[in-house]
């Protein structure tokens, strides 16, 4: 990790931030701003721009399975920048600015936005509990969840009405939100699909910055269910949630396949 007070940026490989309005040079890390279950974010010397360092640990339903992963936070620092870079040249705004190492992340700083939506392709986890669908069956068309950004509460789902009730987002940024979900999902699909990989469902996060929105947090096995596409093993952290082994294994598969990029049958 880079030392308090040192360069975050001569080890980074670089990437434009064209809204940003000055270069990304000589930025330094500060302060712990706050440690979240799987990440830690840093400020830096720019109050517009945060570190993101990725941690081994996991937990699931709501914290109540702990574990560590080992090399975990690479391969979802590491997937997440390759993917946010493949989403930015299809013209889906997002935080990434930079990866300053292995577990590093230079990132916009955002303002997040307290819903976590979901999309789906598969019915799988949740979905299949909620409805009685068989897990594995595929939809005709995505669907798109609302999920309420709290840890006291469990992440209760959400409607649009909802969401104008706790005032979380206006209709607008809500109508953005969901349309951005969707164009992610019709670029991450094909993506992962020439890496052998079936995208069933993922998480996605967003946050203002100025007044503009922008994707944050992460996309990784911690926040996508990735089946094989051909033998439909799981190859994320349902393996940790359902106690299946082979969790490490999956994790370092996920990022041969996505991060260094082999394309498969
Ligand atoms: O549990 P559920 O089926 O609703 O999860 C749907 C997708 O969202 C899964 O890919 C899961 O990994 C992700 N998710 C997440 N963080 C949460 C809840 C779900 O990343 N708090």
């Amino acid at each position: 990790m880079a030392a308090r007070g040192t360069s975050a940026m001569p080890a980074a490989r670089r990437r434009g931030g064209a809204a940003l309005r000055r270069p990304l040079s000589g930025i330094e890390q500060r302060e712990k701003m706050y440690e979240g279950k799987a990440k830690i974010v840093y400020a830096t010397s720019r109050p517009d721009v945060v570190i993101q360092y990725f941690k081994d640990d996991a937990t699931a339903f709501n914290a109540l399975k702990r574990g560590t992963i080992l090399g975990k936070g690479v391969v979802n620092n590491r997937m997440s920048a390759t993917l946010f870079e493949a989403l930015g040249r299809r013209g889906v705004p997002t935080h990434y600015l930079a990866t300053l190492s292995e577990r590093e992340m230079l990132c916009r700083k955002l303002d997040i936005i307290k819903i976590e939506t979901i999309v789906r392709n598969v019915v799988a986890g949740s979905l299949a509990k909620r409805t009685g669908l068989e897990e594995g069956t595929d939809l005709k068309e995505p669907i798109v969840e609302l999920y309420y950004k709290s840890d006291p509460l469990g992440d209760p789902m959400l409607n649009d009405e909802h969401v104008q009730l706790l005032k979380l987002g206006t209709p607008h940024e809500l109508a953005w939100m969901k349309r951005m979900a969707r164009r992610i999902n019709v670029v991450l699909r094909p993506h992962l699909r020439k890496r052998g990989l079936l995208l069933v469902d993922f998480k996605l996060e967003f946050g203002r910055a100025g007044k503009r929105l922008y994707l944050g947090d992460e996309i990784s096995p911690d926040t996508c269910r990735l089946w094989d596409a051909q033998t439909r093993e799981k190859l994320d952290k349902d393996r940790f949630r359902r106690d299946l082994g082979g969790v490490e294994e999956a994790y370092q598969e996920v990022y041969r396949r996505v991060v260094e990029g082999e394309a498969h049958p």
